[in-house]
């Protein structure tokens, strides 16, 4: 999910849907807007799809009024079965003590049922599905004088990822768990201020990337400037890898670096790892882009565009039905048959997860008259779900689950397929001597299965580690 805050502002609804709309690519299925005005209170809009089709018209737009806004764009992750529902579309906004509150949250608590079973003895009338409720009933039960403090209460008994943007009347708060899974950044428009996921928000709206928001950090921000605290005890930080693979828009800035070079060095860490001859290297769009480019420059094989993607589609994994996601391949991508017969090809792809993407894109080059498919694939196997708010399938439909590197290649039928290193993505993400295996500088679970949060509520439900 996406999320983002501002104030200080004239008109933060509009800020807001602007930063949304930048993080489009992190959940495509609901948006939602909440605002404060000194006159008319709380204001929110939540509506299903895309930010553009729903919060540019100016019958939403003036039902938002106030210098101070928060917003959410959704997809769902573990837990959630099926069609979002409109109640699970957040910032959810709680009115209790002092005014009440509102929040909007990227990430999985992974501690939510044994949260809400306890909540709902306890009284607590939950309004939807969606585990991030917890945390405003959490609030609403704390005995702190102010939200904030509430809000530092209730965080320390959530567990697993989170990164939250939070609003009251007169203050925007952003907090990242602990171990700092999931991105927020802190930017600088005029006299106000913001919190963004990804610092390509901030370049929509003209604002300045003041910092990121350091794991186990609290910001809460007035018309004063920026406070910080540090509620939770210190751990080691542990920021998902797989921002930087995919989950990331290219053009953002994370841990001081471009996730676009990053992904172009993964590609050349590929091209030294798993060498082929080849006449053409050509991305799955857009997600291998930036690696295929980088593995090009490596071995000095031409890159091309033997994939075209159709621009009106969004993130086909994003979609959340297995059918739909099925259909998408042929309707996003299409061969670009001129260039690819012939010849031997390298396709570089971000990940193989169920790899039904993948042996359609095989079959499709191989239709074309490719006379050799390669992949190359610039994360590790998927070996494992992740549980901190990226949305992979249960263990048994990972394909690197069931199956070795040699039987993923018989099964999609290519002449050969090449996951980079744990290692080597490690030295792509700037760690010179790559992994350190006594304390992974990074969550990477889904390819190690070493989990830095025991995801607890699946446990209960039977997934063993
Ligand atoms: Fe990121 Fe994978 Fe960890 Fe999930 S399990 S937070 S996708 S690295
Ligand atoms: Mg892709």
């Amino acid at each position: 999910c996406g999320i983002f805050g501002v104030i200080g502002v004239q008109d933060a609804a509009s800020f807001v849907a602007l930063g949304l709309h930048a993080l489009q690519h992190r959940g495509q299925e609901a948006g939602g807007i909440v605002t404060h005005d000194p006159e008319q209170g709380f204001n929110s809009a939540r509506r299903f799809g895309y930010v553009r089709d729903n919060f540019t018209s100016q019958s939403v737009m003036e039902t938002l009024p106030g210098p101070l806004g928060i917003g959410h764009v959704r997809y769902s992750t573990a837990g959630s079965k099926g069609q979002t529902q409109i109640r699970d579309v957040q910032p959810f906004f709680g009115e209790f003590a002092m005014g009440g509150a509102a929040i909007a949250h990227n990430g999985n608590i992974t501690n939510a049922n044994a949260l809400r079973r306890e909540l709902i003895e306890r009284g607590s009338i939950f309004q939807s599905s969606s585990d991030s409720e917890c945390i405003i009933h959490l609030m609403a039960r704390s005995l702190q004088r102010n939200i904030p403090e509430r809000m530092e209460d209730a965080l320390r008994r959530v567990e697993g990822a989170f990164s939250v943007v939070a609003m009251t009347r007169t203050k925007l708060i952003g907090v990242r768990d602990p171990l700092g899974v999931r991105p927020l950044v802190l930017g600088r428009i005029g006299e106000g201020w913001c919190l963004s996921s990804e610092t390509c928000a901030l370049d929509i709206i003209g604002a300045e990337f003041i910092r990121e928001i350091e794991p186990g950090e609290m910001v809460v921000i007035t018309d004063g400037g920026v406070e910080s605290h540090f509620p939770f005890r210190p751990q080691p930080s542990k920021f998902c890898i797989f921002e930087h693979v995919y989950f990331s828009r290219p053009d953002s800035i994370l841990g001081g670096r471009s996730v676009y070079e990053t992904r172009e060095a993964i590609g050349r860490e590929l091209a030294k790892e798993s060498p082929v001859e080849a006449d053409l290297v050509c991305p799955v769009p857009d997600s291998g882009t930036p690696a295929a480019i980088g593995f090009s420059l490596e071995s000095g094989i031409p890159y091309a565009m033997g994939i075209i993607r159709n621009q009106y589609m969004g993130r086909t994994f994003i979609e959340p039905t297995e059918q739909i996601r099925n259909m998408g391949v042929r309707l996003k991508l299409n061969v670009n048959r001129a260039l690819i017969r012939g010849k031997r090809v390298i396709l570089v792809d971000d990940s193989v997860v169920r790899g039904t993407t993948s042996r359609k894109i095989k079959d499709m080059i191989l239709d074309a008259g490719a006379k050799e498919v390669h992949f190359r694939i610039a994360s590790p196997p998927t070996a494992w779900p992740c549980f901190y708010g990226v949305d992979t399938p249960e263990r048994e439909k990972l394909l690197a689950a069931t199956m070795t590197e040699d039987e993923m290649r018989t099964h999609l039928g290519v002449d050969s397929l090449k996951f980079i290193s744990l290692n080597g993505l490690y030295r792509a993400v700037g760690e010179t001597n790559g992994r350190d295996s006594a304390c992974p500088q990074y969550c990477d679970a889904c390819f190690s299965g070493e989990y830095p949060v025991r995801p607890s509520d699946m446990i209960e439900k039977g997934f063993s580690l």
